[in-house]
């Protein structure tokens, strides 16, 4: 699924300019990494993309629809049905299993709940989890509880996945086995990223400076 940003810029209440003009294409099947100091707007982008958030001016397009001429409740649709999000913190629910909390991550879906648990166990086992699915978020690893985020965030076959600092909690070998599930599970995919091995191993990377996309390497 693409997605794209057309002259976007963000202004938060209390002036803050946190995109100035910024023009992003993303393809379907691209995986992009995002680097820039911290303040430079890439959770800003990310949120746009995400339709978490209202650009201030420009056109953001999602799945090829205009997310401006949405109503709120169609881009919460269009939100629960195209995109998955993966966080630093983990956000499981604790003392639930693995298993329910990638399910649970589909109730928006309106999938009914027998759907929801195959789905789910099935995101586990692609992330490489399925002997893990009745383990409860503090009987894991932290690169296992994220893990059992990037199946959440995939359950429902979302066309693009956007993480911020999937990695940051973590090891730099627990990261790599969650870059490499989220590489194996998402169709497209987003990762803000510090690290510079997570970013070199991605085809494509975009730097951000003070609201701006200041370099494209691919
Ligand atoms: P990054 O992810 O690169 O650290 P952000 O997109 O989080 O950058 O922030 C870009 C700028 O916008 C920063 O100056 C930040 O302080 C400001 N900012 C981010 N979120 C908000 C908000 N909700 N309200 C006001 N200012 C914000």
């Amino acid at each position: 699924m693409s997605a794209e940003l057309v002259a976007v810029t963000k202004i938060y209440p209390g002036g803050v300019e946190a995109l100035r003009g910024v023009d992003l294409r993303i393809e379907e099947g691209e995986a992009v990494a995002v680097v820039g100091p911290s303040g430079s707007g890439k959770s800003t982008l990310l949120h746009l993309l995400g339709i978490l958030d209202r650009p201030t001016s420009g056109i953001v397009r999602v799945a090829g629809h205009d997310v401006g001429r949405l109503t709120d409740r169609r881009q919460a649709k269009l939100r629960a049905h195209t995109i998955g999000f993966v966080f630093q913190q983990f956000h499981l629910t604790p003392g639930v299993s693995a298993l329910d909390n990638v399910a649970d991550g589909l109730l928006y879906t309106g999938t009914p709940p027998r759907e929801r648990r195959r789905r789910a166990a099935d995101a586990l086992e692609r992330v490489g989890l399925g002997h893990r699915a009745h383990h409860r978020p503090h009987e894991l690893s932290g690169g296992e509880k994220q893990r059992v985020a990037v199946a959440r965030a995939v359950a429902g076959e979302p066309g693009i996945v956007l993480a911020d600092e999937p990695t940051g909690n973590l090891d730099s070998a627990s990261g790599a086995e969650v870059l490499r599930a989220l590489i194996g599970v998402a169709t497209t995919l987003v990762i803000i990223t510090h690290d510079p091995d997570i970013a070199a191993a991605l085809p494509r990377r975009i730097r951000m400076r003070d609201g701006r996309i200041v370099k494209e390497e691919a």
